[in-house]
Order: structure tokens, then sequence, then C-alpha cells
């Protein structure tokens, strides 16, 4: 037998216990497949939606933003000296990581990095003005696992996310300033962990807020590195909830209402999350009604949605409840520490896992728009209301089904990863149209990324779908080279969006690294030496990966990308 390390994962390295992972874990998924009422895996493997991470299935949850606080093991540092102390708390967060990452089967975040950092270390009596050579070498260590780090199933990287921008005193600021200087100096490699920007009304928005010099810092990283984002708290969405509160995880998992109680994301999880393919109900729809109108197709394809999102529904739910019956000693860091909103030893984990949400996601809906009415949703203003009702319409439902089961259902704008490629290449086989091609559906609600249209207009007509999103959504404005120096330029975008009920915003634009001599920038031949070696980084599923490394219908995403 070959073994062969197949790409599924944008992430993942080849490896010796890769490959068996690989193995296995096609296994795993048939496995689940077969073992799940056979018109719920039929769903699956026609196309009509994608099960994430079948390999998870009953066995854990997706991701989770540590409640990092609430028992962090202060007993273990006592009477070290503040060297060890420092090396050892960031030693033990990449413990977590790499514990937790093989617990669950999704991303990893940190609410507030700079606030939570401060308090633990000021509780362990360490200051930062004695010691701000170590802390500088020990965060640009962390930075350096994130990114390093390939033991997650033996090929691929622990997906981490550090919100920051709330620093409420000197030491925070300095951890937050800190963790942005030493990413924007590591190399041009370097591209985790995601950093996550909080901008808030009073904190970190205005010129005259205490962390604005803190947002220019960000804004000036991005400008370079892609990275941070921005998460927008005073946006339309989120402007009810205390920004402390609020935490981007993985690549875009929003976690915020709980019918339980506990408001916010963090010590919560998104338990499941299931992708419906919009634009095979919109080509399917147009081969059985040939002759209807736009408005008549419409209606056909929310019949559609409906019959198939009731089958998401209970297979979410099955799901939930196999999770729910694991052994609690399959987690048992998460119990250790005590790292999600109920404690592990005292409840049992459908108490724990009550409070995470199931999530209903979508992909190609300008796709979709582009079938039933021969136009793009963002040239139109009949085309963008239809877009914006379906949306609406979608959001109801998950929040009926809310209701129906006493849980936390959620709508979610999915980023792609492999989806994207495997829908549009199932249903080319089954329909014409000219919305193949690409080779790819178009991600959430996202305008296409070939559209020319202004990054204003953008973020303006993607702006409206943010709101109905309340599982999970970015905005992203593609830029054609890296804006390199004008933080300014990049705040007024910040500005537009928050304005235009945007929740979470990247910039996003074609980084070339030449791998001879270091140069960075958008090329073919490196203009500094001559080099044709170029490794192309881009932002492909909420993550930058290097370019060899994506699925194939992201190579052509990334490839069709226009600026705008
Ligand atoms: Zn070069």
């Amino acid at each position: 037998m070959r073994l062969q390390n197949k790409n599924d994962n944008a992430a993942n390295r080849k490896s010796y216990v890769g490959s068996i992972y690989n193995v296995g874990e096609r296994d795993v998924k048939n496995a689940v497949l077969n073992s799940i009422p056979e018109e719920w895996a039929a769903l699956h493997r026609d196309g009509y939606i994608h099960i994430h991470d079948l390999d998870a299935y009953g066995l854990t949850y997706n991701c989770l933003t540590f409640d990092i606080l609430k028992a962090f093991p202060y007993s273990d540092f006592t009477g070290l000296s503040d060297i060890k102390i420092i090396l050892g708390v960031f030693d033990f967060l990449k413990e977590l990581f790499e514990r937790v990452g093989n617990e669950q089967s999704g991303g990893m975040a940190l609410a507030n990095f700079d606030n939570d950092f401060a308090t633990i270390f000021t509780k362990l009596g360490v200051d930062y003005h004695a010691n701000e050579e170590v802390f500088r070498a020990a965060i640009r260590d962390l930075i350096l696992w994130c990114n390093n780090t390939h033991t997650r199933m033996g090929q691929t990287s622990y997906y981490t996310s550090f919100n920051i921008g709330l620093a409420e005193n000197d030491f925070a600021r300095f951890l937050a300033f800190t963790l942005l200087d030493e990413f924007y100096c590591a190399g041009e490699l370097i591209y985790k962990p995601n950093i996550i920007f909080k901008v808030a009304r009073g904190i970190s928005r205005f010129p005259n807020d205490k962390n604005y010099d803190l947002l220019m810092k960000a804004l000036t990283c991005t400008g370079k590195k892609m990275i941070p984002t921005y998460l927008l708290c005073d946006c339309e969405m989120d402007k009810d909830t205390s920004p402390e509160l609020l935490s981007i995880m993985g690549c875009r998992t929003r976690v915020v209402a709980d019918r339980f109680g506990k408001i916010g994301a963090i010590g919560r999880s998104n338990i499941d999350n299931i992708t419906i393919n919009l634009p095979r109900l919109a080509l399917e729809a147009v081969c059985d009604y040939p002759d209807a109108q736009p408005n008549e197709l419409l209606e056909k394809i929310k019949e559609k949605w409906l019959g198939v999102a009731d089958s998401v529904t209970e297979i979410l739910l099955d799901r939930f409840h196999k999770t729910c019956r694991q052994d609690v000693d399959l987690f048992p860091t998460m119990k250790k520490y005590d790292l999600l909103c109920e404690n592990m030893n005292k409840s049992e984990l459908s108490e724990i896992f009550k409070h995470g949400t199931l999530s209903i996601g979508f992909i190609g809906l300008s796709e979709t728009f582009d079938v039933i009415y021969r136009g793009k949703y963002w040239e139109d203003a009949v085309i963008y209301q239809a877009a914006l009702n379906f949306v609406s319409f979608m959001r109801d439902y998950t929040d009926r089904q809310s209701e129906k089961y006493n849980l936390n259902f959620s709508l979610l704008a999915t980023s792609g990863e492999l989806i994207s490629g495997r829908f549009e290449e199932i249903d080319q086989k089954k329909f014409k149209s000219d919305i193949f091609g690409k080779g790819f559906y178009t991600n959430s609600f996202h305008v296409e990324v070939d559209s020319r249209i202004s990054a204003r207009e953008k973020i303006e007509k993607e702006g409206k779908f943010h709101s109905f999103c309340n599982g999970g959504c970015i905005t992203y404005v593609e830029l054609a080279e890296a804006p390199l120096g004008n933080p300014q330029g990049l705040d007024e975008l910040v500005e537009i969006a928050i304005k235009s009920g945007v929740h979470y915003l990247g910039f996003n634009y074609p980084k070339d690294v030449c791998a001879d001599c270091g140069a960075s920038g958008t090329f073919d031949i490196c203009p500094v030496c001559g080099s044709t070696h170029i490794t192309r980084i881009r932002r492909v599923s909420g993550y930058l990966e290097i370019e060899d490394y994506f699925t194939s219908g992201k190579k052509h995403e990334a490839a069709t990308r226009e600026a705008n």
C-alpha cells in the first residue's frame, strides 16, 4: 500500500503519522456515513450538504474560547523566579493548545490575551518593567510555536486565535503591543497565530481613545502581514454585548447569545456545523421549472431549502446528543483546567455542551442569485433585496429551531475550505450553467472575488448580511498589493465597515516572498535577487496558508481574485 497524504486541509504537512491518520480518517468518515440514516449520508455524498469534520461526529465538539482565568494553576508557579514564571506560563499555554487541540476538532481562542495574561502575571507577582526583554523573547517564541508546530494529527498546525485590543492597563497594553510588534518583525513566512483586534468605542476606536495607538500598530501590522483581522464591537449586531465577552474563534466562528444565560464566547463552543450547497438548489429549480419567473423560482428554492434544512437539523441534533453521551474522560484537559463555562467535574456533558452552538451554514449565495436572476446581487437593487430576504429567511429558520429544541442554533456564513471546490465539482457533472468555470463557489454571502467593485461598496453591500449571520461571518477587502505604511487608509475602511453593520473585517492582498533572499511583495520574479523561487501566501479559509498546500478549489479562488 502506498500511503498518500491528501491535502483536504490547507494546513496539512506530510508526515508518517499524518499519513496513517489520513487512512484512518477516511475509514472513520465512511463508517460515520454508514452509521447514520441513509438519506442523511446521501445528502452529504451527493453534495447537497457538507457535514464538517465528519471524523469527529459524535466524538467531540468543534471549537472553543478558553475560560483561561477560572482555574488557572497559579500554584504551579509559586516560588519561581520571574524568568521561570514568564517562560513557564507561556509554555503552559502551548501545552493547553497542544492538548485541547487533540481533544476537539476545530480552533482555540483567547478572548482577551492582553488583559487576561496581564492579570495572570500580576497575580504571580511578575512586573513587566523589569522583564521586558524576557517577555519579548517569550512572546516571539509563542508566535513561532503557533506557526511551526505541526503535531496535531501528526501533520497539522493548531488553529489558534488571540483576541486583543481592550487592554485596560499598562501591563496589558505592553502585552498587546509586544504581540503585534513581534508578529510584525517575525519573518515574512510567519503567518500564525490568528490575531484579532477588537475595535470598541471609548477604548480603541477613536484618536482620543486610550488604545487608538494600538489600533494604529495593528493596522500597520495588517498592512505588512494581513494579520490582525478586526472584530468591530460597535457594529449593529454586537453593540449591545460587552466587548470583553466577544471573541472570534477559528476562522470566523461567533458565539454570543445563549438560551442558558452564559452570554458571550468565553468558555463556550460551536458544537457542530453543516453547510448547505445553495447553488445546487437553484440549479435544480431551474431544471425542474424552466419557464418559471425569478420570484416563482425563489419560492421553489425556499421549499427545497426547508426540506434540506430539516434533515440538517436532525443531523446536528443527532451529533450533539451523541457527543453529550461521550465519556467525560475523553476531555482530560478541559476537565483538569476547567476551560468551559460549566465545570466538567460537576456537570453532565449535556449541561455543558447545551451552551454551545449548532450552526447551519451556506455557501454560494452569489451564484445562487445569478442562476435565478441572471445577474449579480451587488449590481442590481432587486436582486440584492431578494438575496437579503433569503438570508433573513434562513436566519428565521435557525431562530425557530432554537425555540423548538431549546438549543442555540445559529446561521453561519461558511468560509469554504475544501467545500467550495467539492460542491462545484459535483454540480458540474449534473448541470449545465455558466456559473461553473471558476472551479469553486463563492464563500458565504461574499461578492465574487473578481467583481472589481470598490472596497467601500463591497463593505456596504456585504455589511447588511452580517446581522443575520449570528454563527459567524467576515467581510474581506481585496487589495491589489500590501498597503504598507498606510494605517490611516485602512482605519477609514474600518469606520465604513462599522457603520455598514460589518462585525468582522479582514484585508487580503497577494503576498509573494522570495525563498532565496526573503524579499516580499507581489511578483513572479524576485525584484531584488532575480530568483524565481517564490513562496505565495494567501488567505483562503480564514487562515493564511502557503499556496502549495491549498486544495484545488481554493487555488482557483486565489488565482481569480481582483482587487477592489
Ligand atoms: Zn530574492
